[in-house]
């Protein structure tokens, strides 16, 4: 069993015992091998043409430690759009923005305007948000995630710009925007922009529809390989400490609670089944991209275009179910 020692806010990383007894490698090639026909079961997105048109045999599997170790296989260099999986990254990057620039702190700037309950609902749903009076459940969900990138707006003069300046900083090399899915996007976001407006009837929205929806876009299209998604969520495994930099990107408290809104918010409505199957917070996304956090020890990153009923990347859920049985690597 892995330790998860807790550390406080001025620790840099000190991941604990790693099982150095396993060939890392070959246990993410054997669980590579057992889940990647499952893929065969699930559907590719399909509401814009560059989604629809990905490769469903596309499979990558990445494992990347606290202490520099990294292990991959398959296609683990081919970028894809993240698609909601930036919705944690827009999350940190407001949350350092209204820290460091007005001091009021995370908790007044956002929690006062969404919440961090599982939403039980669709994560594009209109009808909660009509009840709920436009405070979005969590920022998981979609008219969460623009209440976000509104704040964002507050403090970023170009929020795509400081959104690639934190990520790079992050993976440590350039990364871009996929233009093709972010044009798509812009045309297809009929359902983001009736949250968008609901929000701004409610008084929601400080900024306009077209600034906040653009913001929000772009987040979507972010491209990522496999390996880069892994090293740019390392540091939410370690305290909100970047292990490559020793950089501090968050407080280690607000690292805790992003961890927390993963695990029970980030996997659409199957945020129950994958606590309870993988024990590890997760973030997915439509494009069959997931991450999973290994709280002290690492960041497993997953990749493979076909979804589940759920929204889930069908080969690469098993495949996180596989790899934390094996590796024995619940938090729980
Ligand atoms: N671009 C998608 C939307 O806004 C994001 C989907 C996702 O990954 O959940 O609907």
């Amino acid at each position: 069993m892995l330790a998860h020692p807790r550390r406080d806010d001025d620790a840099v990383s000190t991941s604990s015992a790693p099982p150095e007894t396993e060939d890392l490698e070959a246990v993410l090639q054997e669980v590579a091998d057992q889940v990647r026909s499952a893929a065969e079961d699930g559907t590719v997105a399909d509401y814009i043409p560059v989604l629809a048109d990905a490769d469903p045999s596309s499979f990558a599997l990445v494992l990347s430690c606290l202490d520099g170790r990294e292990f991959a296989v398959g296609d683990a260099d081919q970028p894809f759009p993240i698609q909601s999986i930036s919705k944690v990254l827009s999350l940190v990057l407001a949350a350092r923005k209204s820290e460091a620039t007005d001091g009021s702190g995370v908790a007044d700037a956002l929690w006062g305007r969404l919440g961090r309950e599982p939403s039980g609902d669709p994560f594009n749903s209109l009808v909660q948000l009509e009840h709920e009076r436009g405070i979005p459940r969590n920022p998981m969900i979609n008219a969460g995630a623009l209440v976000v990138d509104d704040i964002l707006l507050d403090h970023c003069d170009d929020v795509p710009g400081d959104t690639l300046q934190l990520v790079e900083r992050l993976v440590g090399e350039p990364v871009s925007f996929d233009e093709e899915v972010r044009n798509a996007e812009r045309g297809t976001s009929h359902r983001n922009r009736a949250l968008a407006n609901l929000m701004a009837d409610f008084d929601n929205l400080n900024h306009t529809v077209d600034e906040v929806l653009e913001s929000y876009v772009a987040a979507c299209a972010l491209s990522l390989s496999t390996r880069q998604l892994a090293r740019a969520f390392r540091f939410l495994a370690n305290d909100g400490c970047d292990p490559g930099t020793g950089e501090r990107i968050l407080s280690a408290s607000f690292a805790r609670r992003c961890a927390a809104i993963m695990l029970t918010c980030g996997t659409y409505d199957a945020a129950g089944e994958f606590a309870y199957s993988v024990g590890l917070p997760c973030k997915s996304g439509v494009a069959g991209g997931i991450v999973a956090l290994v709280p002290g020890w690492a960041t497993i990153a997953v990749w493979s275009p076909p979804l589940d009923r759920t929204g889930n990347s069908v080969a690469g859920r098993l495949a996180l179910d596989e790899l934390a049985a094996r590796l024995d690597l619940s938090i729980f």
